[in-house]
């Protein structure tokens, strides 16, 4: 049975991410889990909505914009993909954080579109840790310098950081990684820049979660192990 399996598949990544924050001497509170749920579809979401998750993330707009209304109005959707700055206008007052913002451009048209309706957007600052050329995401010392840049935008709110580590066999490797974007949050937060808040970092995915959480993850956005593999094709 579908359900039963994704049920288990959940339990089981409670069950990691206790045990990760028990391990790093943290408070499981401390750990936002976002069920990624790109390209499945709506009965998947609901059983895991019925376990009692409130979290989801979705990486493109218009397959974000098309499950919305198809489930309960009391979650709280996270943006963690790419975002064209063409395509905000269609999400700006719908999801509860944007996680990938990396250019001032697409923060000035979070910010016009967020006056728009008169809110504040909560957004975080996606960087590109190991300097991948396949990625999105702005470079380890160019993130303060951004930060700066943002903060003065009335309508939008930084909340921290975000990053998508490099795809290794061995989770252990991206540990350094997300020691850096960790000691790179303290660096900003030590900043007292107004506007600016450090008290997120959204890291680790299926593969390197547990790591994430022991170098300070506050979110973790995992996929696969909740909802099984992707296909793409359909
Ligand atoms: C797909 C995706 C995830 C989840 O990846 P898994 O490896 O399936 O857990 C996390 N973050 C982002 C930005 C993604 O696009």
């Amino acid at each position: 049975m579908r359900a039963e399996e994704l049920k288990a598949n959940l339990k089981s990544v409670e069950e990691r991410v206790s045990a990760a924050c028990a391990r790093a001497g943290r408070d499981r509170s401390e750990v936002t889990l976002i069920a990624v749920s790109k390209t499945k579809p709506i009965e998947d979401l609901q059983v895991i909505y019925d376990q009692g998750i409130r979290e989801f993330g979705e990486n493109k707009v218009q397959e974000l914009t098309g499950k919305i209304p198809e489930m309960a109005e009391d979650i709280n959707w996270h943006l963690i993909g790419h975002l064209q700055r063409n395509k905000v206008k269609y999400i700006v007052d719908k999801v509860k954080l944007i996680h990938s913002v990396d250019s001032y451009r697409l923060a000035e048209e979070i910010n016009i579109q967020a006056k728009k309706h008169g809110i504040i957007v909560p957004i975080l600052i996606e960087v590109n840790a190991a300097n991948e050329a396949t990625k999105f995401g702005v470079r380890l010392e160019e993130a303060k310098q951004l930060c700066e840049e943002i903060a003065h935008l009335e309508n939008v709110h930084i909340m921290g950081l975000m990053t998508i580590a490099p795809n290794v066999v061995v989770p252990e490797e991206n540990r350094a990684i997300f020691h850096k974007i960790k000691d790179l949050s303290v660096d900003i937060a030590s900043e007292n820049i107004d506007n600016i808040d450090m008290r997120i970092i959204s890291m680790g995915m299926t593969n390197d979660f547990e790591v994430a959480i022991e170098e300070g993850a506050t979110h973790v956005r995992v996929g696969t192990a909740i909802f099984g593999e992707r296909n793409y094709n359909i």
